[in-house]
C-alpha cells in the first residue's frame, strides 16, 4: 500500500513538475526525445572519451551496481516507457566528480567519491537516483528546448544549441534558474525512488552532509547549478513534510 501510494505520489509530483510522464508537455518542448538524443551524440561521445571505466571487482563497485539497478527498477515503474531505455551505470574514479547523467540513460559514477566519503548503501542510492532523475524528468531536454525557444528567429538544431553554449559559455547563464529548480527537482525524484525502494530516507539523507562543495558537474559545468547540500537537504526534508511522503521508517 505504501509502495503504491509512492508511486502516485511520484506521479503527482512529476505532472506538477512538468517532469516525467509521456504527457508531460510534450508540445510545450522544442525537440523530441528522439532529437534531443541523435543531437546530443556527440557530446556525450566526446565526454565518455575523456573517461577510464575502472575494474569492477571491489565491494564499493558492487555495491554500486546493486543500488543503480534498484533505482533503475523504481525508475520504470513511474516512467514505463522507460524500460526500453538504454540505461547503462559507467564507473570511473574521479574525485573531482560524483556522478552525472547523460539523457539515453547512461549514469556516471566515481567509485573514488563514493568510497572516499565511506558512502552507506542509503547514500549511494540516493546518489543513483538523483542522476536516474535527471534523465527520467528528460531535464537535458528541457534546458535545450528553453534556450532554442528564446530565439525563435535561428531556428536552432539541439547540435546548433549545445555547440553553442559550450563555446559561448556565457550564455548558458540564463539557464542557471532552470537548472537549478531541476537540481531540487531531481532530489525530490530520487528521494521519491528511495522510499519507493523502501530504503529509510534519514539513511540516504546523510548524502549531503557527506558532499563538501556545492556538486555542479554536468554537460554545463560551469554555471552554479547545484545549491549547496545544506539547502539541497533542507528543502528536501521540507518537500516530504509538505507531500506526506510515505516511506519507511
Ligand atoms: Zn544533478
Amino acid at each position: 500500500m505504501k509502495r503504491a501510494w509512492n508511486t502516485l505520489v511520484l506521479a503527482m509530483l512529476c505532472l506538477a513538475a512538468v517532469a516525467c510522464g509521456k504527457a508531460f508537455a510534450e508540445d510545450r518542448l522544442l525537440f523530441s526525445r528522439d532529437e534531443l538524443l541523435v543531437g546530443s551524440r556527440p557530446v556525450s561521445q566526446a565526454y565518455l572519451g575523456t573517461l577510464k571505466e575502472v575494474d569492477r571487482t571491489t565491494a564499493t563497485t558492487r555495491r554500486i551496481e546493486r543500488a543503480f539497478a534498484r533505482m533503475v527498477q523504481q525508475a520504470k515503474r513511474v516512467r514505463p516507457d522507460a524500460e526500453g531505455w538504454d540505461w547503462n551505470l559507467v564507473l570511473v574514479a574521479s574525485d573531482a566528480v560524483s556522478a552525472l547523467a547523460l539523457p539515453e540513460g547512461r549514469i556516471f559514477i566515481s567509485t573514488e567519491w563514493v568510497h572516499r566519503r565511506r558512502l552507506s548503501d542509503a547514500e549511494i542510492a540516493l546518489l543513483a537516483a538523483h542522476e536516474i532523475a535527471h534523465v527520467i524528468a528528460e531535464h537535458l531536454r528541457e534546458r535545450v528546448s528553453t534556450f532554442a525557444a528564446a530565439r525563435p528567429g535561428q531556428k536552432l538544431t539541439v547540435a546548433a544549441v549545445l555547440r553553442i553554449v559550450a563555446e559561448e559559455w556565457v550564455l548558458a547563464r540564463e539557464l542557471a534558474p532552470l537548472m537549478q529548480a531541476q537540481e531540487f527537482e531531481a532530489d525530490r525524484i530520487g528521494m521519491a525512488l528511495v522510499c519507493a525502494a523502501g530504503i529509510v530516507p534519514v539513511r540516504a539523507l546523510t548524502l549531503f552532509d557527506k558532499m563538501t562543495r556545492p556538486d555542479a558537474v554536468g554537460d554545463l559545468s560551469y554555471v552554479r547549478s547545484h545549491a549547496g547540500p545544506l539547502e539541497r537537504k533542507l528543502d528536501l526534508i521540507a518537500w516530504m513534510q509538505a507531500e506526506n511522503l510515505a516511506c519507511p521508517d
